[in-house]
């Protein structure tokens, strides 16, 4: 059991990110209630409503990063062991979880023309890039899709036909896989940039209400990487490894009172693809589970190869400072402590 933990405490990792106080928390005199102690690892949150001097909330991760932190130092500590192992033929996942607002696209994406400012993503793929240019015997090939899943339905980011529903298959050579996928060689930053952005536009096109669907969806970018050297035998020798990076829905809690029909069961099926992935992760950190619930929802299944085994898994969770946010940023820390503790 000991080793167990030890092993896995290597292949999940689980992260907290603090954004800044915003504007409109600042004009309506919110109070900061979530202090961050990066040396300790250590997130303390303060209940607005409890008397002074009562005892706060303290939760410990992996690491956690506070609104001073940089896109940089994110990528360099937490996500990028990760994309060198995917480099090395195995596969990764890292999700951004939390509510929506509080820097889940932020941390994804960022500003990927900025060098200081772009997300995990267009870090990643000057990551890989320069690591492949750098590369001397051997030969790499990579492959871009993009999906997203919308009340557990998936559909094509890269398709021009992105209405068509894609179905979930399985076979004992591929394992699951989604059928008719679209997958795009890209050979350069420039190139897997522009596809990245297309789906990014093919997301918001056609949705009026595109914040309310972003919120509500899981997207998910993946990298394939397939490395060919030749052996000192003379024969080729093929490792491929897949990164996915997912920009989760909302965690926020939907089956308020009043929430019915059409928006009830959109609901429901939203907390159930996250519920799904935290018992999915628990499962795995335990490390004693001999059943883990994949099956539970689409984003567990399409992840099946890439969360345990020899997969490394990184979770961010973002939370927000304010006092108005206290209950959601409570559920957030409890979800992700889930994730790491036994
Ligand atoms: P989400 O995707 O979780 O809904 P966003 O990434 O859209 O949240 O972030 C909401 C707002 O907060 C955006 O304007 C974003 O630029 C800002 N923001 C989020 N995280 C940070 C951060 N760490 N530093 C600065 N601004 C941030
Ligand atoms: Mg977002």
């Amino acid at each position: 059991r000991r080793m167990s933990m030890a092993k896995n405490s290597e292949t999940v990792k689980v992260v907290v990110r603090c954004r800044p106080i915003n504007k409109k928390e600042e004009t309506m005199n919110h109070e900061k209630i979530v202090e961050v102690d990066v040396r300790l690892g250590q997130v303390t949150v303060r209940n607005p409503k409890a008397q002074p001097g009562a005892i706060m909330k303290t939760f410990r991760f992996d690491a956690v990063y506070d609104m001073a932190s940089s896109q940089n130092d994110l990528y360099d500590y937490t996500c990028k062991p990760l994309v060198d192992s995917v480099l090395l033929g195995f596969n990764g996942t890292i999700f951004a979880y939390g509510q929506t607002g509080t820097g889940k696209t932020h941390t994804m994406q960022g500003l990927p023309t900025d060098p200081e400012k772009r997300g995990v993503i267009p870090n990643s793929f000057h990551h890989i890039f320069t690591h492949i240019s750098r590369s001397q015997n051997q030969r790499y090939l990579v492959r871009v899709s993009y999906i997203e899943i919308y009340q557990e339905e998936i559909r094509d980011l890269l398709c021009k036909d992105n209405n068509k529903k894609l179905e979930l298959k399985e076979n004992s050579e591929s394992g699951v896989y989604v059928k008719d996928l679209l997958s795009v060689v890209t050979k350069s930053i420039e190139e897997i940039e522009h596809v990245m952005n297309l789906g990014n536009q093919s997301r918001s096109v056609g949705f009026t209400k595109m914040n309310e669907r972003s919120s509500r969806s899981h997207a998910i970018f993946i990298v394939t990487i397939e490395c060919s050297e030749t052996g000192l035998d003379g024969e080729d020798h093929i490792r491929v490894g897949k990164l996915n990076m997912v920009d989760l829905a909302g965690s926020e809690r939907q089956s308020k009172t009043g929430v019915k029909g059409k928006r009830f069961k959109e609901a429901t099926k939203i907390n159930l693809s996250l519920s799904a992935l935290g018992n999915v992760i628990s499962a795995l950190v335990d490390g004693t589970s001999t059943h883990i619930p994949y099956r539970d929802s689409k984003l567990t299944r399409l992840l099946q190869d890439s969360l345990g085994g020899n997969s490394k898994t990184v979770m961010i969770a973002t939370i927000g400072p304010a006092s108005c946010h206290y209950e959601e940023t409570i559920t957030t820390l409890r979800y992700a402590n889930r994730a790491k503790n036994i």
